[in-house]
């Protein structure tokens, strides 16, 4: 595989029981890109993160992480190298912030001495001492997605990152997505709010019972027929 693509679904579909939630899809993520994984609820748009991640395996196809099958022993080695923002984060109401980022730093084997300026990257510095039970919503996201951020990752995977947010923790939140794709670093993430993504993805990739039904720009999907009527509002 050429290191161009960071990603690489082949043929990939996985069951539960007899139903498929993803059925034969190929995706391919260029180092750098952004791309956004558009869908109703269940599509099949989580299930693609957790297959890549690693934390569930393919029925069918393969799965590839920056050169590697992730179900091979080797895929190990480049665990440090993803970074994953979860729909919903477990978050300890008791601990602090810089405690909660010190937790996450150490189940990563991630010296924080090596991050620094996490917590004020996302904005939230100020409120480090303070425990998470203490924190909006928007300060809770903050936090996960500076877990995420640990060890400057090449891939990032957001599961629905901005669902619930206030506008400004949303606007902080496509800025880093912004300095992401400058480093070079590859951004997938899941959402039903595509107008926000303008100028924001490269490509959206339109999911509908678990296939793949359109991969485009915005533009190019504002000219596409036969998408669900929700996605064609959205746009
Ligand atoms: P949402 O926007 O609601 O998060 P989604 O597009 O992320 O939806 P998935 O969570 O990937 O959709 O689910 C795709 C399909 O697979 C759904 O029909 C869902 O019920 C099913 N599914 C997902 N996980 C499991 C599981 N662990 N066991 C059985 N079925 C599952």
């Amino acid at each position: 595989m050429s290191s161009k693509y960071h990603v690489v679904l082949s043929g990939v579909s996985k069951a539960y029981a007899k139903q498929f939630a993803v059925n034969n899809v190929d995706i391919q993520l260029k180092a750098g890109e952004c791309v956004a994984l558009a869908g109703h609820n269940g599509a099949g748009k989580s299930t693609i993160i957790k297959l890549i991640l690693g934390l569930i395996h393919p029925t069918q196809g393969k799965v590839q992480l920056l050169g590697h099958d992730v179900s091979s022993r080797s895929a190990a080695q480049i665990r440090g190298q993803i970074g994953y923002l979860p729909e919903t984060v477990a978050l300890h109401p008791s601990l602090t912030g810089a405690e909660t980022l010190a937790f996450y730093a150490k189940l990563k084997k991630q010296p924080l001495a090596n991050n620094p300026g996490l917590l004020s990257r996302v904005g939230i510095a100020q409120a480090a001492k303070r425990r998470v039970g203490t924190y909006s919503k928007g300060m809770r996201q903050r936090l996960a997605l500076a877990q995420a951020l640990l060890g400057n990752p090449q891939v990032l995977l957001f599961d629905e990152p901005t669902t619930g947010l206030d506008p400004a923790s949303r606007q902080m939140f496509y800025e880093i997505v912004s300095e992401l794709r400058n480093q070079g670093s590859t951004v997938l993430l899941s959402t039903h709010a595509l107008a926000e993504l303008d100028g924001q993805a490269d490509r959206i990739i339109v999911m509908k019972n678990g296939s793949k039904i359109a991969d485009g720009s915005m533009s190019e999907l504002r000219q596409q027929s036969g998408l669900p009527i929700r996605i064609r509002i959205a746009l």
